[in-house]
């Protein structure tokens, strides 16, 4: 899996994240963990609004 995800957090902030992000990804606003390393694929801990590509 290599695409990107429009993501949405718990705060209602929007990203686009990397679906196999290797480092951890945290919200803009409100520095939430959204995404984070696990056995090289990324995990996901927020809501997937759609996948890019
Ligand atoms: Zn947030």
């Amino acid at each position: 899996m290599s695409r990107f995800l429009k993501v949405q957090c718990d705060c209602g902030a929007q990203q686009i994240v990397f679906g196999d992000a290797k480092s951890e990804v945290t919200c803009q606003k409100c520095g939430n963990t959204l995404v984070g390393p696990s056995g090289g694929r990324a995990n996901i801990h927020c809501r997937i609004l759609e996948v890019l590509g």
